[in-house]
């Protein structure tokens, strides 16, 4: 059973607080993530700003589960659909403020927006980030990272709603931040952060940006629908080199297809649906373990459901 709303007696709309912002009930995903798969969302909110998010949180009924979403990079969103609330953080959320060789950016400001707007105005230390396609509440979840630097590296502190709508400020220290991991609460949603860089100039900067995308481009399936990195690297291991090994280069299942190009990512080539996605991921894992004994595990982060399982409120998140 998906999560469609019609057939059901107690529609989730009905007993969410009113807002300012936007509900959608049904609202498709897979027109956001980059695989271009997945069900609805049970109901999708856009908060009109941060205040109408913390009344949200604050009022919402107990039991109905928030899952907040970026630009779905690093995404697989299940057939099924996601019972509950799926936040998206819209146009309130993107702002960026100058202050010295620091910078405030709200969690829905791109990635590559934010490196692009602190070279123009002579910042450097954030270039790495235009290699990353999220958005900044992304790269807070995942301590996002490319060429040598992560955003730990640059992070002052950042700025979460908690799950009763309460504000937290956390240093990068309190944030636990490691490779792709954070150890903030799953359910606290990053509002921005203050990242820290040093004066250069914005040619030389915008070198080493140009640098950085060139050699995405030779080495990453980058215009392809994907998921970026789909496992992380074992301590002291290349995934991909493990994948390779393992013979699961150019693997496919359905429209589900390991890359030739870089055989950590998962490809969507045309009619892929996120079970077979999955189901691709997990016969890698597989196959690696009886190769070399290594468990990969998951870096992208697989939320909802799948078409056959139970609906909101009685399922597990990913
Ligand atoms: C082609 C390609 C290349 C990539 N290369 C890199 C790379 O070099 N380095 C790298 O680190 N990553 C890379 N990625 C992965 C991805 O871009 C990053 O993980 C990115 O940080 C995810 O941001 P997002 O906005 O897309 O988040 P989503 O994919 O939408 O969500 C990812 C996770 O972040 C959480 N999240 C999103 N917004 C918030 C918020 N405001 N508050 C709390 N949690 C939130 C979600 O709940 C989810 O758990 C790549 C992806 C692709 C498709």
């Amino acid at each position: 059973m998906s999560v469609m709303t019609a057939a059901r007696p107690d529609r989730l709309l009905d007993r969410l607080p009113p807002v300012r912002g936007r509900y959608t009930e049904n609202a498709d995903l897979s027109r956001i993530t980059w695989f271009r798969v997945g069900g609805p969302a049970e109901v999708a909110f856009r908060p009109a700003d941060r205040e109408d998010l913390l009344a949200f949180l604050a009022a919402k009924p107990d039991g109905v589960p928030v899952t907040v979403i970026g630009v779905g990079s690093n995404l697989l969103v299940r057939d099924g659909g996601v019972p509950g609330v799926v936040v998206r953080l819209g146009r309130d959320f993107a702002q960026m403020r100058r202050d010295g060789e620091e910078i405030e950016v709200g969690a829905a400001c791109l990635d590559l927006n934010v490196a692009k707007a602190a070279a123009a105005g002579g910042l450097a230390g954030l270039e790495f980030l235009c290699g990353v396609p999220g958005s900044i509440g992304g790269a807070l979840r995942m301590n996002a990272g490319a060429y040598g630097r992560e955003l730990k590296d640059a992070l002052v502190w950042a700025e979460a709603a908690d799950a009763e709508g309460a504000l937290r400020r956390l240093t990068s220290d309190e944030m636990g931040l490691g490779y792709r991991h954070s150890t903030v609460p799953t359910d606290w949603i990053f509002l921005g952060c203050r990242l820290r860089g040093h004066t250069d100039a914005p040619e030389a900067i915008r070198a080493r940006m140009a640098e950085i995308q060139g050699s995405r481009e030779a080495s990453q399936p980058i215009r392809t629908r994907t998921g970026g990195s789909t496992f992380k690297n074992p301590p002291g291991r290349k995934a991909w080199q493990l994948i390779a090994a393992a013979g699961c280069r150019g693997l496919t299942l359905g429209g589900a297809q390991v890359s030739e190009q870089h055989c950590n990512f998962l490809i969507n080539t045309g009619g892929a649906t996120a079970a077979e996605l999955e189901a691709l991921g997990e016969e890698v894992r597989r196959r690696v373990k009886a190769h070399s004994g290594i468990e990969l595990e998951w870096e992208i982060k697989r939320i909802g459901v799948a078409p056959d399982e139970p609906p909101a409120g009685e399922a597990a998140h990913g």
